[in-house]
């Protein structure tokens, strides 16, 4: 589904991807771990070309990443992306954050879009904040709408870059609970994060990046318990 292949990116003299070479199949679930600068998000922001790459391929469903255009602009609402700071619109109303991107891009008339979309609100628990701007919900109720503004484009893999980072400790779990929800329905999903109990309970695999590099991909379960890199050791010494 997704094939990334020898992508190499640089920022200026900066090699952010050594040779990043990983398949992602439908319906896995990968989370992506490793220190700060480690290239996490700028591996998921190639994905959806939000960053171009020096070398390399990366391929979904194998078609190769168009440039630029229609084909883009259509890939990019194939993969939904969800940010650590929620990235809302700050002047529209809940409801209008999540029907946005189906009326203006895909064409869907007001009628279909507000009800899928209070569908989606619904699922992730937010349906009664349907009307008020998202400064008027807390942290956690934000991100659940960006999901569900993700969601709305019925995209084919979700690419989660540390969706509970910036929350208050008790906001977290209410997303991470959608996000296993998402995991159990059989989305394909890339997560940057560092939150364990979501690795352990949701995801087919970790790969662990240090230095622009993969240094080891492994289950969860052997990840955690038995690492074969030192770097991977002294990582999670350090967040466990
Ligand atoms: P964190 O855990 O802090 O989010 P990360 O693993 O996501 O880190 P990236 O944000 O992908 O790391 O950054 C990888 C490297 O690329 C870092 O050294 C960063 O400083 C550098 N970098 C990222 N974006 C840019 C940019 N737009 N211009 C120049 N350098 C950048
Ligand atoms: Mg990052």
């Amino acid at each position: 589904m997704i094939e990334i292949r020898n992508v190499n990116k640089y920022f200026g003299d900066h090699h952010v991807l050594k040779d990043i070479t990983t398949t992602v199949n439908r319906g896995e679930v990968v989370v992506v771990i490793g220190p700060s600068g480690s290239g996490k998000s700028t591996l998921c922001r190639t994905i959806n070309r939000l960053e171009t790459i020096d070398s390399g391929e990366i391929l979904i469903d194998g078609v190769s990443l168009p440039e630029e255009g229609k084909a883009l602009a259509e890939l990019r609402s194939d993969v939904g992306m969800v940010f650590q700071s929620f990235n809302l619109f700050a002047h529209k109303t809940v409801l209008e954050n999540v029907t946005l991107g189906p009326r203006r891009v895909r064409g869907v008339g007001r009628k279909e879009a507000d009800e899928r979309a209070l569908e989606l609100l619904r699922r992730v628990g937010v349906a009664e904040h349907r009307d008020k701007l998202p400064a008027q919900l807390s942290g956690g109720q934000q991100q659940r709408v960006a999901i569900a503004r993700s969601l709305a484009m019925n995209p084919k893999v979700m690419l989660l870059d540390e969706p509970t980072s910036a929350l208050d400790p008790e906001m977290i779990n209410e997303v991470l609970d959608v996000m296993i929800e998402l995991a159990d329905e059989g989305m394909t999903m890339i997560a940057v994060t560092h939150e364990m109990g979501f690795a352990r309970r949701a995801a087919d695999r970790v790969i662990f990046m240090a230095d622009g590099a993969i240094v080891e991909e492994a289950a969860p379960d052997t990840f955690f318990t038995a690492p074969s890199s030192e770097r991977a050791q002294n990582f999670l010494s350090k967040i466990l």
